[in-house]
């Protein structure tokens, strides 16, 4: 999906020299390497201080994954002079070596950046694989998987502002269309930012505004340490709408931007049906769920009663 971004000899539009840079169509822009990094970081910076996301005081929880996306939201938040510490979740996907190599690669980059990590081990906590978990509760793995992860990640940040994902213009732009698709309730809730709601902390994402082949670009120019394997286990309506995105951007320079702008731009005039759900405590963990029991200790007790 994402190939090679052509490294040539340019004339940057920025700082006028000819020196080696990209072609970024989407902006119909030339640039060169360097000043590349500074669009790069000012770009994640506007959109921080655009949706008041947090700020320099603020304690950060960065969900890193060790993909390209995650790990250069990590860096771009650590030069920008950012509070944040990283949190890994080792998936125990052993396809492919994919749990494996994540944490080597995330390992990697907190030792090379000197960024405090903390690593969670999903099986630990679920006592069984993610695909079996997914099999129990009779639900796609991806959903299954971001269900645990969220979880985790809430109980884990307790002493944290703001927990941070690393979710691109391209993940923001194929939700929001597959919302459109199937009408789905999600478009209700999507947004930069999310306030915390008792036991959910502030979600913020930083990256909102720019696409996988920046933030490969970013990687692979200050050789940052990442996993370059997708997920072996992702597919369904998901991938496809992300490839959708990206070929609809290949072919159409900054039509997917203006997508997604013009949604966060009208999202206020549209009327939503009001039909708040109510959330309230889990009767076990306290987690906040629309139902009696949250989906993580619905699927805790399901396990236990295999085992
Ligand atoms: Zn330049
Ligand atoms: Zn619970």
């Amino acid at each position: 999906m994402s190939e090679k971004i052509k490294k040539d000899l340019i004339r940057c539009r920025l700082c006028q020299e000819i020196k080696e840079g990209v072609y970024l169509k989407s902006y119909n822009l030339k640039v060169c390497l360097n000043c590349f990094l500074n669009f790069f970081k000012k770009r994640v910076e506007k959109t921080i201080e655009k949706f008041k996301m947090f700020d320099k005081k603020e304690k950060i929880a960065v969900a890193i994954s060790g993909g390209k996306d995650s790990v250069a939201l990590a860096k771009v938040l650590k030069d920008l002079g950012y509070n944040i510490n990283l949190f890994h979740i080792n998936t125990g996907i052993d396809d492919e070596n994919y749990a494996e190599n994540s944490e080597k690669a995330v390992k990697k980059f907190a030792e090379k950046e000197n960024l405090p990590l903390k690593i969670l081990n999903l099986k630990d906590e679920i006592k069984i694989d993610i695909k079996l978990a997914a099999k129990i509760s009779k639900k796609e793995i991806c959903g299954v998987c971001g269900m645990v992860k969220r979880y985790l990640l809430n109980r884990e940040v307790k002493d944290f502002d703001v927990i941070v994902t690393g979710h691109t213009l391209d993940d923001e732009a194929g939700s929001l269309l597959s919302s459109l698709i199937f009408w789905k309730e999600f478009m209700k809730r999507q947004w930069p930012v999310l306030k915390e709601e008792e036991s959910l902390k502030k979600r913020a994402k930083p990256l909102t505004l720019v696409f996988e082949k920046e933030t490969k670009l970013f990687c692979e120019i200050l050789k940052l340490p990442y996993n370059p394997q997708p997920c072996p286990l992702r597919g369904g309506p998901y991938l496809f709408f992300k490839n959708f995105i990206y070929t609809l951007e290949e072919e159409m320079p900054s039509s997917v931007l203006s997508f997604y702008k013009g949604f966060l731009k009208r999202k206020k005039e549209f009327k939503w049906e009001e039909k708040k759900i109510k959330l309230e405590p889990c009767q076990r963990c306290g987690y906040l769920t629309s139902a009696k029991i949250c989906s993580f200790c619905r699927l805790k007790e399901k396990i236990s009663n295999l085992l």
